[in-house]
């Protein structure tokens, strides 16, 4: 029987393959006592560090609280797919908003990726190997519109994405189930927690205080500015941003009612024989497909293959571990009886009905970061890097992202409504052939 995937570990995490392993297990006082801040960040995940970083980057005093430990939410457990773009796909973004507004919001997710890798290089964040390259492959015989997809994607949005016909795909893929597919040179995957983590060092070398073990619990109004009241204290800050995602556990209705959770699940092996695993997957890239409820995979240090996959409401396999190695064997059935499960865990997703970020103000000095998705890594650092320039510097870029507010998202009856969605796309995906 596996463990239940919501153990806290003695160190206060979940136990994955990213918290087990990690490299420094720096930890950061609890909240005690009165603060004060020109900024409070409540929340301590990709999208909190990185507006954290943001704003003592532009000189801002900044105080982080985070209810358990940095990364403990979506940004501690995910694949490590560095990735431009948003959830919602480059032309659902020109349909709704014209291609000039579309372009203006994806290059600055392209500017987020080269940001990450200057910010590894210059703050000496040690969260490698950092490799380039994710293929995206198809599940279906349809090169031509795989093609017509590129294209599309490059005149447009200046993506440099690469076809790779079957031939090639099944060389590094070595499985009949793909055929054509999309290389992305330019994404890269890294360790996820071992970023974020370098991040929170690098807002505390510069001043900034983090508090992990400190869940905000109620936010009062305080003559211009704010105060975010924890159980053991208070911050005091002109300006607030929430960046608590689906763990957010009723702080802010408002903002907490206009997303809804999704699950997904991930698998990590023990080390695996380099020549069974070369049999099967004879690449360094990050690896997705193109169903709707994609499987996601890599290999790690050591020949270890991480793999993960399935989205739900409220679904939770009984076994994690078996769910992901039936879906491994269902595409390379040539590593059956060579694998086995060293940690497998679940995440929750927080996703608006728009599958955009949602960035912006309530009030004066009340902001919201939060809406990721399955798509975090390179969008988080854009949104948080537009919300600390608005901040510090009245910089509107932010505006960019009103037509995607935090409007209701259907609370309970929305979720069996999602629920009902992500059945429908499971089902397209078996009958799509
Ligand atoms: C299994 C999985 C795989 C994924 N794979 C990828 C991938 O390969 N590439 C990619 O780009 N994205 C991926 N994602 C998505 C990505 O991880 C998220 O989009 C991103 O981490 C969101 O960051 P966040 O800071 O908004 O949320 P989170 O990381 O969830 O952080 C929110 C934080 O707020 C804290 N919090 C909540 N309420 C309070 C409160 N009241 N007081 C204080 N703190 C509070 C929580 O404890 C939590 O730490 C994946 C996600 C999952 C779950």
């Amino acid at each position: 029987m596996a463990a239940p995937t919501t153990d806290r570990k003695e160190n206060g995490y979940i136990d994955n393959y990213y918290t087990h392993f990690i490299h420094e297990d720096t930890q950061y006082p609890t909240l005690a006592g009165a603060e004060e801040a020109d900024v409070c960040v409540v929340g301590g995940g990709l999208a909190g560090l990185n507006t954290a970083l943001g704003l003592v980057e532009r000189g801002k005093t900044v105080a982080l609280c985070e209810a358990h430990r940095i990364g403990w939410g979506a940004s501690g457990r995910n694949a490590g797919f560095v990735a431009k773009g948003y959830a919602a796909g480059e032309q659902n973004l020109a349909k709704k908003l014209g291609l000039e507004k579309a372009q203006a919001l994806v290059s600055l997710t392209k500017n987020a990726r080269k940001l990450i890798k200057k910010r590894i290089a210059a703050y000496n964040i040690d969260c490698g190997p950092v490799k380039d390259g994710v293929l995206t492959v198809s599940y279906r015989d349809r090169a031509e519109e795989l093609k017509k997809t590129i294209d599309q994607a490059n005149d447009n949005f200046g993506l440099g994405f690469e076809f790779w016909p079957r031939d090639k795909v099944r060389r590094h893929c070595k499985t009949e189930k793909y055929f054509d597919g999309i290389f992305s040179p330019n994404d890269y995957q890294f360790n996820p927690l071992e970023y974020l983590r370098g991040l929170a060092k690098t807002v505390t070398a510069k001043g900034g205080r983090i508090f992990e073990n400190s869940a905000a619990v109620k936010i009062t109004k305080d003559g211009a500015g704010w105060v975010v009241h924890t159980a053991g204290g208070q911050v005091k800050a002109k300006d607030i941003v929430l960046s608590c995602a689906i763990y957010m556990d009723g702080l802010d209705r408002r903002i907490e009612n206009a997303a809804f959770p999704v699950q997904t699940y991930m698998m990590t092996t023990k080390p695996v024989d380099p020549q069974v695993l070369k049999d099967a997957i004879d690449t360094p890239h990050c690896i997705y497909d193109t169903r709707f409820c994609s499987d996601y995979y890599r290999l790690l240090p050591g020949s270890r293959l991480m793999w993960g996959g399935r989205v739900g409401l409220w679904a939770h396999p009984e076994n994690i571990a078996q769910t992901m190695l039936g879906d491994i064997y269902n595409v390379y059935p040539q590593l059956k009886g060579h694998l086995e499960p060293e940690f497998s865990w679940s995440g929750k997703l927080c996703y608006a009905p728009h599958k955009m970020p949602q960035i912006g103000k309530i009030e004066e000095g009340y902001w919201y970061n939060t809406g990721y998705g399955g798509h975090g890594l390179c969008p988080t650092t854009a949104g948080s890097e537009v919300v600390a320039a608005a901040i510090a510097e009245g910089d509107r870029t932010y505006e960019q992202f009103a037509p995607f507010g935090i409007s209701y998202a259907g609370g309970k009856l929305g979720r069996y409504a999602a629920q009902m969605v992500y059945w429908w796309w499971k089902a397209r995906d078996l009958l799509d052939v």
